[in-house]
């Protein structure tokens, strides 16, 4: 069961090292339109806490121990490949995205709209890749709250976001956003 959380902690490291040289690169740029909420600041906070504080509290105290519970190994292994899964698909969007990544409903000056790699199967990879780690994240970390809490803060951040940053880039790219709605899915690839 360790084995697990300690992957799981790995997948934190790597998903940090994805994203640190995009940061880098990115100070100091001008954006042309930002739409950050209350309500997306709060949902951003709890799926902080959700991912990395209570699982760190999970792991290095027994305050949790009372959620405990056990699955068979195989669930843990299960567990392990989907999480694999997710950062390769985390990894993906980002080399695809770039700079035109941030962490809030954010457009930059020189955005671009980026309709390659795996953007040309599906609008949301990171989200996508986000859906995989929250179904992960209770198999490696056996726990009712330090396992689940992430799946539930984002249930709703995920719908609310979409929906945002969908009419945001309707608003920034227009038809040319309409057209590559119509010829993607959002988290599943259209057939
Ligand atoms: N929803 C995408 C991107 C998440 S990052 C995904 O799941 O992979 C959020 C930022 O990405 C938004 O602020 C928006 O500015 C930018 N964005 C989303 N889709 C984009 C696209 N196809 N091309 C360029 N930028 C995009």
């Amino acid at each position: 069961m360790k084995t697990f959380v300690i992957v799981y902690f790995i997948g934190i490291v790597i998903e940090m090292a994805i994203r640190a040289p995009i940061r880098k690169a990115q100070r100091g740029d001008a954006k042309s339109d930002q739409r950050v909420s209350t309500q997306e600041k709060t949902l951003l906070g709890l799926l902080f806490l959700a991912m990395f504080f209570i699982p760190l509290i999970y792991a290095f105290t027994n305050w949790l121990d009372f959620a405990n519970y056990t699955l068979p190994t195989w669930a843990g292994w299960l567990g392990v490949a989907i999480f694999a899964f997710a950062l390769f698909v985390f990894w993906h969007a980002h080399v695809d995205l770039g700079l035109n990544w941030s962490p809030s409903l954010e457009i930059r000056q020189k955005h671009e709209l980026i309709t390659k790699g795996i953007y040309r199967l599906i609008r949301h990879p990171m989200y996508a890749s986000q859906w995989l780690w929250v179904i992960a994240q209770p198999l490696l970390l056996q726990n009712w709250v330090a396992g689940f809490l992430n799946l539930l803060v984002f249930i709703p951040f995920y719908f609310l976001r979409v929906k945002a940053e969908e009419k945001m880039m309707l608003d920034t790219f227009g038809e040319e956003y309409k057209t590559y709605m119509q010829n993607t899915g959002g988290v599943f690839p259209k057939f």
